[in-house]
């Protein structure tokens, strides 16, 4: 079979150790925000200095940085906003993600030739908007999330000029494009400047104004219900189709997540383009890739807008807690190949005779290896490993430093 032309893949870098890790597991570009007019305020974020860490480790492997300057701008952030630009001009980021048109404006005038790619908060969702874009300078437009495969497809043959990307993976807003007041109205912290407190997960009861002190029910169990709170989007399974259609970049939600998230997302979503540009994404290794994803912290996953109108069945009312099939163990820091010790950092405890799997940047699926013997690090048999962070030697077969453990539930 002929292959496909690869889709760029793009991960979140909430700080330096994380981009490294989505690099290292098959990113082709991140995305990051400065320490200011990002939208994940709370998120690590770079200083300039580290920004500039960054762009030259991301172009040491020949792979791209995006920098976000997407918030709702107000005056204010206009003053100081030209000074920024051209700061992140210098330290040779490749795009900037912007959605307020006066922030595109001001891009296009202080930087004509930096590349622009309009936010999925500027919520574009017709192949007009695409071209409107194209106008005002922008290369690039990520799609709204709430669009179905055929609108993607119109879009894409309406603009054969404009690189197309699309969020596949991750947490979803209940509002549309994420343009939401909910968290200003409830805590004063503005979604759209990036500080949202996320009430959408929180769990609501039912109170009549006259007696405000009786909460009813809700829904049908104990724990209230959450009427707002969404599933998280998964479209591994869609991704030939989406190739298919020309989309030019797959991007994955999650700066504030964890190493093992990203590297694992990333990991799974590396493998489901390279089959699918080789041919080789059968629905057996789709769904074995689905199932690697379930293996991370995450929502009930959906579809979302992809084949159908969303409806009820994307959202999940009965709880907003996090459900996963493994835990993560630890980073591989290090290997003494003649006394066949690997040095780990803990995440999750281990004790002697678990089974661990190894997640391998750029082998497909995992590897399988016992847990036989540990030692602290003054080479001390132990039978579980200490605590958080804490570093500890595992007898076991070669791994490799940046290799990452995980235990099964039932390990
Ligand atoms: S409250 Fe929820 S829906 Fe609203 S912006 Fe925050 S995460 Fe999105």
């Amino acid at each position: 079979m002929e292959k496909q032309k690869k889709p760029e893949l793009l991960a979140p870098a909430g700080d330096m150790e994380k981009l490294k890790y989505a690099l290292h597991y098959g990113a082709d570009a991140v995305y990051c925000a400065g320490k200011k007019f990002g939208m994940r305020s709370n998120a690590g974020n770079f200083s300039m200095k580290e920004l500039k860490e960054a762009a030259d480790y991301a172009h040491s492997l020949g792979k791209r940085i995006y920098v976000t300057a997407n918030i709702a701008a107000e005056n204010e952030d206009m003053d100081e906003l030209e000074d920024y630009l051209k700061a992140l001009d210098r330290i040779g980021i490749d795009h900037l993600i912007a959605a307020d048109p006066g922030i595109v404006y001001m891009i296009r005038e202080v930087l004509p030739d930096m590349k622009i790619s309009i936010s999925t908060q500027a919520n574009t969702k017709n192949y007009q908007s695409v071209r409107f874009w194209k106008k005002a300078g922008a290369s690039r437009v990520v799609l709204a999330r709430e669009l179905g495969i055929d609108a993607v497809r119109r879009i894409i043959e309406e603009n054969p000029d404009v690189e197309i990307e699309m969020f596949v993976h991750g947490a979803m807003c209940i509002s549309h494009s994420g343009r939401c007041l909910l968290s200003n109205y409830m805590t004063g912290r503005d979604a759209n400047k990036g500080d949202c407190a996320q009430p959408c997960r929180w769990k609501y009861k039912l109170v009549e104004e006259k007696r405000p002190d009786q909460a009813f029910p809700i829904e049908e169990d104990e724990h209230g219900t959450y009427i707002f709170n969404s599933k998280d989007l998964c479209l591994i399974e869609k991704i030939p189709e989406l190739m298919d259609a020309g989309v030019s970049s797959f991007k994955i939600e999650g700066r504030m997540k964890s190493i093992y998230y990203v590297a694992s997302v990333i990991h799974a979503y590396r493998q489901a383009i390279d089959m699918a540009a080789e041919g080789r994404l059968t629905e057996g290794a789709a769904a074995f890739l689905k199932r690697e994803l379930e293996k991370v912290s995450h929502r009930d996953y959906t579809t979302a807008f992809y084949d159908r109108k969303s409806g009820a069945q994307d959202q999940n009312y009965g709880s907003s807690s996090y459900i996963r099939t493994c835990d993560y163990a630890g980073l591989v820091l290090d290997y003494d190949k003649k006394k066949e010790l690997a040095l780990i950092e803990q995440r999750n405890k281990i004790h002697s005779g678990d089974y661990l799997e190894v997640l391998r940047a750029g082998e497909e699926g995992f590897m399988k290896i016992p847990a036989a013997e540990i030692f602290d690090e003054n080479f001390q048999p132990i039978e579980e490993t200490p605590h958080a962070k804490m570093k500890y030697y595992l007898k076991c077969p070669e791994v490799r430093p940046m290799d990452i453990l995980r235990k099964p539930e039932e390990g």
